[in-house]
């Protein structure tokens, strides 16, 4: 089974896919449309998320072990140390492997339901996605990515500081690290020049909300932990309420961002898909993304 590091050697941007695991069988039904429309435009991977519940945590192991069985993609599973005990850990990277993922994100988690309140570690469990990078690498032949944030981790206390634990845990073993949600292409590019600064050469991704709506940009400034620049919500915000002019304007804005990332010479172009498929082909296609059998 192929790697991530192996699919982001080309010399040429590529782009990956991130889903969450389903919730029901309309749910389902909905991913697996959406899987089947972009492993037509052979993203380079693709990846399902890791929730904080059983059920949830059932569907990424069942999504993914279907990835790895019956499409030609090359899949990538998330996984937290959120309640479990490095022996449930262990089975689920077992099973990660038995089905054929050799690609694993390696991330903390939040605590469920706050996702800014306190973290409680396992008492049989981990702290630190470092040592859950360290216990994935020890379990077999994996590659590892972790998560990384251009404005700092909302609980780190200073970027210097939040540097220095995302380099920590890409010597641990980490092959890359896939970026937070941010705004410009600058916030990034800071990001990559601290970790370069720091003497670390791992590869950084940049992960890509396609803006098609009032909800994915709100969830943006959500996940990326930072204001938006008056100059996008300028743009945006006086759309809301016609769905057409904003998702093109909106397109228009990811298409800029992207387009500046691939001059800047970033690998891959990470996109949350929301398990939709049309905003990221459409978005791959404008920037010539596609490769040469889609
Ligand atoms: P860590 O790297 O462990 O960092 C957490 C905090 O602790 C940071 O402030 C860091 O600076 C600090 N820290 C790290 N190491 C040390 C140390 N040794 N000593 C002291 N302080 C330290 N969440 C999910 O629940 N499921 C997902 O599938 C998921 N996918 C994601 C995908 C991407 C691309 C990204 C960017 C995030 C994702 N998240 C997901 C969210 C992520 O789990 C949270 O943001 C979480 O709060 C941090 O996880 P982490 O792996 O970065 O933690």
């Amino acid at each position: 089974m192929t790697t991530v590091v192996e699919r982001l050697r080309g010399d040429r941007p590529v782009f990956s896919v991130e889903f969450f695991p389903p919730r029901d069988a309309a749910d389902e039904a909905v991913l697996w449309r959406s899987i089947r429309e972009l492993e037509a435009f052979d993203p380079a991977y693709m990846s399902i998320t890791y929730g904080a519940g059983g059920s949830s945590r059932d569907g990424t192991i069942r999504s993914i072990a279907r990835v790895a069985t019956e499409t030609t993609l090359v899949p990538m599973a998330h996984l937290t140390a959120v309640n479990h005990s490095v022996a449930e850990l262990r089975n689920v990277i077992g099973w990660y492997a038995a089905v054929g993922v050799r690609n694993v994100l390696a991330l903390r988690g939040d605590p469920p339901g706050d996702p800014y309140g306190e973290w409680v570690p396992h008492p049989e469990g981990l702290n630190y996605a470092e040592e859950l990078v360290t216990l994935v690498r020890s379990l077999g032949d994996f590659c590892v990515g972790v998560s990384a944030f251009p404005y700092g981790h909302p609980r780190s206390p200073d970027l210097d500081t939040d540097t220095t634990y995302l380099v920590r845990k890409l010597r641990a073993g980490a092959d890359f690290a896939i970026a937070q949600l941010f705004f410009e292409a600058e916030d990034f590019l800071r990001l990559r020049d601290r970790v370069a600064g720091a003497g670390c050469d791992a590869l950084l991704i940049p992960g890509v909300m396609p803006l098609t709506t009032p909800r994915t940009l709100h969830k943006t400034i959500e996940l990326s932990g930072a204001s938006a620049p008056d100059r996008l919500l300028r743009r945006l915000e006086p759309l809301a309420g016609d769905p057409r002019a904003f998702r093109a304007e909106g397109l228009d804005v990811v298409t800029e961002l992207c387009e500046r990332l691939i001059a800047e010479g970033v690998p891959d172009l990470h996109f949350y898909t929301f398990n939709r498929s049309k905003a990221t082909r459409e978005l791959v296609t404008r920037l010539g993304l596609l490769p040469a059998r889609a």
